[in-house]
């Protein structure tokens, strides 16, 4: 049995609490590795070691920042098949979404080697006679981050790498699920030359985050997980003064007006319901079908669905894995099975689902919900796995109305050929990220990612330029050398003369 331990100060730290959490394998249902569980002192141990680090790391010149960056980078690009190992070997996914979730998160890690742009400052001269203002932008301190089991690396790698970039620590709590990819990050960052304490890592579950979010010396909470903990998240965290973005679930739309090219559609469909096992926030989990377009829809997205196969994550003909955990799979599996009782059609049923020599693994097949109602459990519930739901809408009206009362706001996508309607849909629809024929619009390193509604808490989203903003905070200089000639007392108001 494997232990993962915190990282605290640059070293390795067995758990002291005496608490564990179990790691599985998906594939297989068999406990792999035990996860130290941090108590409260635990997590002040490495606010500790992050706050002594911030001492010199946040003064450190940007060129001596950067260039740990471009190692890391380098160290990354090297370890890219490593990394994607440890995530299949306890998320699931297969190795090929994995090393694509490496490959995102490297972009942030490529984002921050050139903070030196991003830090560039503002210089207004001679506003007033003799008078420079200029803006410049500082680290916050020591900040922490809590990431969710879906993306073990990538999520991790929207936070850290920007936040020390500007300049800060950082104490990261990644899920106890999959934490085997958050500590080689951490390990890697110190090959790289990451000072000490710039980056910790600490295990475990409510415990450890709650110290988090009341920690005196942490100046602000990077959050990306479920809406009901993102909500806590933020309530907790800035009733205790800290800046804080909390990124939640999701359920995302895909709306296809009549005149889209229904094969392009019902391909895009499929691998963004079913990609990553619909582990994804970004995952499509309900497609709205307009006009006349849904029974050729339904048949062509069916047709594709059960092609796909499923199987071990190390398995390289492998399209789609097991789940995380075999809760998980129930839990989904009940939505499957509740559907029909609420109207839906049941055009595929995953339920009962196995791979042979893989019995106890979190096996679950691929469903396709049709003529979904909006009071659909399978419909208003984010399920987080492999089941899509067709809904039907007469106009494009009434679909986009559908779209903006879900209550979640994360990502959304139209497939049409028609450019007007595409420009309207994105300026009438309510979510953070759209596609126009692109399903899954995860935005590139140098644009923010973010929801809207109850798929964020806080206002500014992750990574490019918000995230900059994020952990950093402004400060504006008003510069006058006089000349010695000009004395004298003046009790005004300071204006511009
Ligand atoms: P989760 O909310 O259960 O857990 C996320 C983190 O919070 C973990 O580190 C976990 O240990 C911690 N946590 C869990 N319960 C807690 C509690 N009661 N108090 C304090 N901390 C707690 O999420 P998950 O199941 O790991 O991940 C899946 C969810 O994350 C989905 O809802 C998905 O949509 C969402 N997600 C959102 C985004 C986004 O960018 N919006 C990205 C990825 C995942």
């Amino acid at each position: 049995m494997k232990t993962v331990n915190h990282w605290i100060g640059g070293k390795s730290v067995e758990g002291a609490s005496g608490a564990f959490g179990q790691v599985t394998d998906p594939a297989t249902g068999a406990v792999t590795t035990e996860v130290a569980f941090a108590s409260a002192e635990e997590v002040d141990a490495a606010v500790a070691a992050a706050k002594a680090a911030f001492g010199t790391w946040g003064t450190s010149s940007l060129a001596a920042r950067t260039a740990v960056l471009f190692r890391y980078r380098a160290l990354l690009d090297a370890h890219r098949d490593e990394l994607a190992e440890l995530i299949t070997a306890e998320h699931g996914k297969v190795h090929s979404d994995a090393l694509g979730e490496v490959a995102r998160g490297l972009e942030i890690v490529e984002l921050a080697c050139g903070i030196t742009l991003q830090l560039k400052g503002e210089l207004s001269t001679q506003v007033s006679g003799g008078v420079d203002v200029a803006s410049i932008r500082q680290p916050l301190g020591v900040v922490a981050g809590i990431t969710p089991f879906n993306f073990p690396a990538m999520v991790p790698m929207w936070m850290f790498p920007l936040a020390v970039a500007c300049g800060n620590t950082f104490v990261l709590k990644p899920s106890e699920k999959d934490p085997s990819a958050a500590l080689r990050l951490a390990e890697l960052a110190a090959e790289a030359g990451l000072p000490d304490g710039v980056l910790n890592v600490v295990h475990g579950d409510k415990v450890a985050v709650d110290r988090l979010l009341e920690h005196p010396d942490v100046a602000a909470v990077s959050f990306v997980g479920s809406t009901p903990i993102a909500r806590h998240i933020h309530g907790v965290a800035t009733s205790h003064g800290k800046r804080v973005q909390a990124l939640g679930g999701a359920k995302n739309h895909m709306l296809v007006l009549p005149d889209a090219d229904l094969d392009a559609a019902a391909d895009a469909a499929v691998s963004a319901a079913y990609g990553s096992a619909g582990e994804r926030c970004m995952a499509i989990s309900a497609v709205v079908a307009v006009g006349d377009t849904g029974d050729a829809l339904v048949a062509k997205i069916r047709d594709r669905a059960e092609k796909i196969k499923i199987g071990p994550g190390d398995d390289p003909t492998s399209e789609m894995g097991p789940l995380i955990t075999k809760a998980h799979r129930d839990k989904v599996a009940s939505y499957v099975h509740g559907a029909a009782a609420q109207g839906a059609e049941v055009v595929l049923d995953g339920t009962g689902f196995t791979v042979e020599g893989y019995e106890d693994g979190h096996w679950i097949g691929l469903s396709l919900l049709d003529k979904v109602s909006t009071d659909a459990d399978a419909y208003r519930d984010e399920i987080f796995g492999p089941v899509l739901c067709v809904l039907r809408a007469a106009t494009y009206e009434e679909g986009i109305a559908l779209i903006n009362a879900s209550p979640w706001g994360n990502g959304t996508a139209i497939f049409t050929r028609d450019g007007g309607a595409a420009r309207r849909f994105q300026l009438e629809v309510q979510a953070g990220m759209v596609g126009v024929n692109v399903p899954i619009p995860v935005p590139v390193g140098y644009h923010s990612f973010g929801g809207w509604k109850d798929s964020i808490f806080g206002d500014h989203h992750i990574y490019g330029n918000d995230g900059v903003h994020f952990y950093t905070r402004g400060k504006v200089v008003t510069t006058r050398w006089p000349n010695p000639e000009d004395g004298g007392v003046d009790l005004g108001f300071p204006s511009h003369r």
